[in-house]
């Protein structure tokens, strides 16, 4: 199918698109690498009547590590991320969750920032960033704000970014030193979107768990953290005994949706599952 009629903006300064944003509001739609909206455009389930090409935009194609957070710019791409020693340097679960994001060519257009705004609720990254406290730096006309991960990821295929906000940056704090991470996913195909997808981060002190995060993709209308499995893990002597107790809680702690893919009781196995592998993994990288 081909895409609605639209009008076409390629704005070449930061200004210049904020100024568009404020114009068109609702009626208009960033258009990053497309790998999400031209698609969502060829089906027409969406009807911008503007799209504001941001690729033309200077200066948004970063991935460093500055003042103890890993930042990522709107333009930088998914290749970039996961080939970037930052990002190996400073998340080692966003490290451990790239290679499960899309295919090769699409890796090549698409952004982080993209997909984050997209928040397609079996995607990897929402659930990196909400196991991170990952902040977006969001901008508009009127100004800059923050917002914490926790508060941006709203519901299925929407965050709290406004119509004529631009997700300029996204921070994430670098990880506490000796912490592990790991990330698991089942998907139809290497590359695919993940039918459940777990990641972990585990720390260490005195032989026991001092800390621990857990989060699902896949499980409902966004990213999950299982705070109960979390809490199960606080104090306890890293093994199978303890990842099991968490899995199971981790597992009970969702609501998932049926679909033509997976029914809800395998949803929930594969978290349990998926959580007890993550755990032991990120338990064994912690130094
Ligand atoms: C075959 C296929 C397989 C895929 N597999 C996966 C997968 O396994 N896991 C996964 O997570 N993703 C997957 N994707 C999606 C891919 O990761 C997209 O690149 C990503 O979701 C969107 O990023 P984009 O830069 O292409 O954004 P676009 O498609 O350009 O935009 C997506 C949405 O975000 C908005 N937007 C984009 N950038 C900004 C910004 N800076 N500020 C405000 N709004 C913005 C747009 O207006 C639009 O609503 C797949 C895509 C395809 C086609």
């Amino acid at each position: 199918m081909k895409p609605p009629p639209f009008d076409y903006h390629c704005p070449e300064t930061l200004d210049e698109a904020l100024a568009l944003l404020a114009e068109h509001g609702e009626a208009a739609k960033v258009l990053a690498g497309g790998q999400s909206l031209v698609p969502m455009l060829n089906l027409r389930a969406v009807h911008p009547e503007v799209l504001i090409d941001i690729n033309r935009l200077p200066g948004l194609d970063h991935v460093r590590i500055e003042d103890g957070e890993l930042r990522i710019g709107a333009l930088a791409r998914h290749r970039a991320v996961l080939e970037s020693p930052a990002v190996r340097e400073a998340s080692p679960l966003m490290a451990a969750a790239y290679p499960y994001v899309s295919h090769g060519p699409i890796r090549n257009r698409g952004t982080l920032c993209g997909n984050l705004c997209h928040n397609d609720p079996a995607s990897e990254m929402p659930a990196v960033a909400l196991a991170s406290d990952a902040e977006m730096m969001l901008q508009s006309a009127s100004g800059a704000r923050t917002v914490g991960a926790e508060e941006f990821f709203t519901g299925t295929l929407s965050t709290a970014a406004g119509a004529d906000e631009l997700l300029v940056e996204v921070r994430v704090p670098q990880a506490p030193a000796g912490q592990g991470a790991a990330f698991h996913e089942v998907s139809p195909r290497k590359g695919d979107f993940a039918y459940v997808a777990v990641g972990a981060v585990v720390s260490l002190s005195g032989g026991a768990c001092s800390g621990a995060r857990i989060v699902c993709a896949g499980v409902g209308d966004g990213p999950h953290r299982a705070r109960a499995a979390e809490d199960a893990l606080e104090g306890a002597a890293p093994g199978e005994g303890a990842f099991r107790q968490a899995a199971a809680a981790a597992a009970d702690s969702i609501d998932p949706g049926e679909d033509f893919h997976a029914d809800a009781d395998y949803r929930r196995d594969l978290v349990r599952s998926l959580t007890r592998r993550a755990l032991a993994d990120a338990a064994s990288r912690c130094h």
